[in-house]
Order: structure tokens, then sequence, then C-alpha cells
């Protein structure tokens, strides 16, 4: 089971986006959450679960039917922190090197 692959960028002053994990540890392959919301979950074979880990904050009511519709409470649904990953990024770089 793993993440669906990722998609276009939101725009600059879109809401941030949601992050979607399922815990694959207790996901039993019910397919619950691919009835719920279908363009963010897909089994493929029995126990092959696909999803979008980081779906549009317009996409909220659909990922919370899927969360809720779980019955085993594998998804879990957070607001990703846009400026905690932007500082993030920004401290992982390396400095600027100047002169030769
Ligand atoms: S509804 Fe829950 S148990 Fe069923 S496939 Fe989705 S995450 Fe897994």
């Amino acid at each position: 089971m793993r993440p669906m692959p990722d998609s276009a960028s939101p725009p600059p002053n879109a809401a941030p986006p949601l992050r979607v994990t399922v815990d694959l540890n207790r996901c039993q392959a019910y397919a619950q959450c691919c009835y719920a919301a279908p363009e963010h979950f897909a089994l493929h074979g029995r126990e092959a679960l696909f999803y979008h880990p980081a779906p549009s904050a317009a996409s909220r009511l659909d990922i919370e039917r899927a969360r809720v519709s779980c019955p085993v409470q594998a998804i879990q649904v957070e607001a990703i922190q846009v400026e905690a990953i932007q500082v993030e990024a920004i401290e992982t770089e390396e400095p600027a090197r100047h002169g030769r």
C-alpha cells in the first residue's frame, strides 16, 4: 500500500493542503474509504490501497467522509502547516558561497 502519485502544485494563495496518512497496520482493505472518496482512495487488487497524501483543502469534505467511514479508524487527516515547511526548507539549504 502506498500513496497515490502527487498531482500539480496548488496555486500560491490556495488554502493549505491536507495531510492524509493511513495506518497500514490497521487497514484491513474494507474499501469503505474508496466508496466515500473515490478520487482520493483506490484499492488495487485485494490489499494495495493507493491514496493521495496531500489533497487540496477543497477536498476536505470527501476526505472527512472517508475518514469517518473507515471501520478501523486507520485514516488520519490534518492541515499542513505551510509556514513550517517553508522554514524547514530554508534551514536545510546550503549556505551561499562568496568569493572563489
Ligand atoms: S476504509 Fe479503512 S480499512 Fe478500509 S481500505 Fe480504507 S483505510 Fe483501509
